[in-house]
């Protein structure tokens, strides 16, 4: 066999391969049988690969109760994934902390570390604290327990193709290529995204906005972040700053501060939490209290940013015509249910009628963000790589 072919028929079964192993991981137990249904396989290609995988410790055969297994065949004897098959690192960069957690295949954690600091000093600072984080999840994990990357969620902006982050928290707008100097140290494959972003398509493909084609997703937090999903693609713009909301515009005359950005008015500066801090005297936790106490002063600033992202999420819509849009963070979860009953109703009014149709959903409980971390790794492992293609 010549060598090209050689390798076309490796990296076929290759293919194959990561097929079977993602249906195993994905909708096991599941026999040989229906794995030959579902991929279109030979019954012997498939037991092949069971056999390699088995070998390999990556699968178990599920056994069978004796009623179960009475008149079947050795071939419909489940396959499951070995949770310890491979691990993942998920780590979380916020504004004063990152966390990390160890996943296996069936997503359990399996270790935690956290660093926290008031705010980061400069790149080096940061990357201290990042190494100090994944080294320590690293030594938890045995050495037969394969850790197969790192995925980061960055409360900030990244370019995920290169691995860039481009904003950090406290750090400003600084290009820091993570990814590189991350699997320099540490020896293993990085991957960068957006937290929003990782929310978003977490939510698309299993959650709230499963039956969804078009829809954002805006979360008023520390920052104001937000994703843009259309015809089910995530929507990163040429210099990955779509859905940038927290600095449209929505604060005017003598509520029009200035915004880090260089801007004024921005949504930022008064509708998060860090906005919060920096212009008012007011944490997330004593504007709760005095808006329960119904405080004059405090109930106009809650109307004021209830005004102004009625505004940009109106906009939102009538440029976009989604037909979900996915509302979450601690500053909607601050001004209550009322409230944000309230802002869908404002919301409604201010849009053309024929973008009405769409519906507001509200995500109370956030997934942890190194969970979503950790589910870029998997994303990634099940790939396979065409760089190495040479038919
Ligand atoms: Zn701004």
């Amino acid at each position: 066999m010549s060598t090209a072919k050689s390798s076309s028929s490796t990296l076929l079964k290759s293919i194959n391969q990561q097929k079977v192993l993602f249906l195993i991981f994905s909708e096991g137990p599941i026999s040989r049988v229906e794995l030959a249904q579902r991929t279109g396989l030979s019954h012997q290609t498939v037991a092949n690969i069971a056999g390699r995988l088995l070998e390999e410790h990556a699968i178990t055969e599920t056994q069978l109760s004796s009623s179960e297994a009475g008149g079947i065949g050795r071939k419909r004897v489940p396959l499951s994934i070995h949770a310890s098959y491979f691990h993942m690192i998920g780590i979380e960069i916020a504004a004063k902390s990152i966390r990390g957690s160890v996943y296996n295949l069936k997503g359990e954690q399996r270790a935690r570390a956290v660093e926290r600091t008031e705010r980061y000093e400069d790149e080096e600072h940061l990357l201290l604290l990042l190494h100090g984080v994944i080294g320590e999840l690293l030594q938890t994990m045995p050495d037969e327990h394969k850790v197969k990357g790192i995925g980061i969620s960055v409360k900030g902006l990244v370019d995920s193709r290169t691995g860039c982050l481009l904003r950090t928290p406290g750090l400003g707008w600084q290009r820091i290529p993570l990814k590189d100097l991350l699997e320099d140290k540490h020896g293993l494959p990085v991957y960068l995204e957006n937290d929003v972003n990782l929310l978003a398509v977490n939510e698309n493909m299993k959650g709230t906005l499963r039956d969804s084609m078009n829809n954002v997703t805006l979360m008023f937090d520390y920052g104001i972040g937000g994703a843009i999903v259309l015809d089910k693609k995530l929507i990163t713009g040429s210099t990955f700053v779509a859905g940038e909301f927290g600095h449209y515009k929505g604060f005017h005359g003598a509520d029009a501060l200035e915004c880090f950005c260089g801007g004024q008015g921005c949504l930022t500066t008064l509708a998060s939490i860090s906005g919060l801090a920096h212009n008012t005297a007011h944490t997330l936790d004593s504007l709760k209290a005095d808006l329960a106490g119904g405080k004059p002063e405090v109930v106009e600033l809650a109307g004021k940013i209830l005004e102004s992202a009625s505004a940009a999420i109106a906009n939102v819509i009538t440029i976009l015509n989604p037909d979900r849009i996915l509302l979450c963070g601690r500053i909607l979860d601050m001004l209550g249910s009322e409230r944000r009953a309230a802002l869908t109703v404002s919301i409604l009014r201010n849009i053309p009628q024929t973008c009405r149709g769409l519906t507001f959903d509200y995500l109370e409980q956030l997934p942890d963000g190194t969970e979503l971390a950790a589910g870029i790794v998997l994303k990634h492992a099940f790939e396979v790589s065409f760089d190495t293609l040479s038919l």
